[in-house]
Order: C-alpha cells, then sequence, then structure tokens
C-alpha cells in the first residue's frame, strides 16, 4: 500500500492532491486542510480496500442503471470531484450509454443529463 502523505521536519505533503502544510497540528495529527482528510483514516480505509477481491458483476435493472447515470452526471459537476474519481464516473456513464446502445429516447436523456442546463 501506498502511504498517502509524506511527513518531514519541515512539513506533511498531502499525496491525493499536493497540499503542503508546515502547521505543526497538521503535522501531529497528519491531516490535510484541504482534502479535510485524517490520513491514518484514510489508510484504515486503503486497507481494508486493498484487502478485498474485485466485486462481482451486479445485475441493475435498466431503469436503475439510468438513475445512477443521473446522480454520477450531477456528482461530477462538483468541484472537488478529483481526476480519478472523474475517470470512474465517465466510464460508468460510457459503459451505460453501450448498454443502452440501441435505445434512443434514453441516450437521449443521458445526453441531456451532461447539461447543467438541464439540470431540474
Ligand atoms: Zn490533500
Amino acid at each position: 500500500m501506498t502511504a498517502t502523505y509524506t511527513l518531514t521536519d519541515h512539513g506533511i505533503t498531502c499525496h491525493l492532491c499536493g497540499f503542503s502544510s508546515a502547521n505543526p497540528n497538521d503535522m501531529r495529527e497528519r491531516y490535510c486542510g484541504h482534502c479535510h482528510v485524517f490520513h491514518e483514516d484514510l489508510d484504515i480505509v486503503l486497507r481494508e480496500l486493498s484487502a478485498l477481491e474485485p466485486m462481482g458483476p451486479i445485475g441493475y435493472r435498466p431503469e436503475t442503471v439510468l438513475q445512477l447515470v443521473g446522480l454520477i452526471q450531477l456528482a461530477l459537476r462538483h468541484p472537488a470531484v478529483t481526476q480519478a474519481i472523474r475517470a470512474t464516473g465517465v466510464r460508468f456513464i460510457e459503459a451505460a450509454r453501450e448498454y443502452f446502445a440501441a435505445c434512443p429516447a434514453v441516450l437521449d436523456v443521458i445526453r441531456r443529463g451532461d447539461d447543467a442546463r438541464e439540470d431540474l
């Protein structure tokens, strides 16, 4: 498992966002003020994830896939979404577009979901 931060005598650098801090509290608590995370909490999550096998296929109903696409499209508009998480969301939406390839009306709903002006 890769560490999510580097700590030196001069400060702490977050490997998630690149933010560095020389604040003694941040250094002592292994905290990133940009991500608002305690690295030791994050390390526990990463350890748990690394111990798991990949999740098997999920048989989502078509309407559930479309709902998830809409949720992901909304989430992708959040300014704090990282590049890696954005790529995951985009991959899911692209897979859904392939799944709905024979459904032009559904594809149009998904296309409109990419446009924030279509948000209700
Ligand atoms: Zn950070």
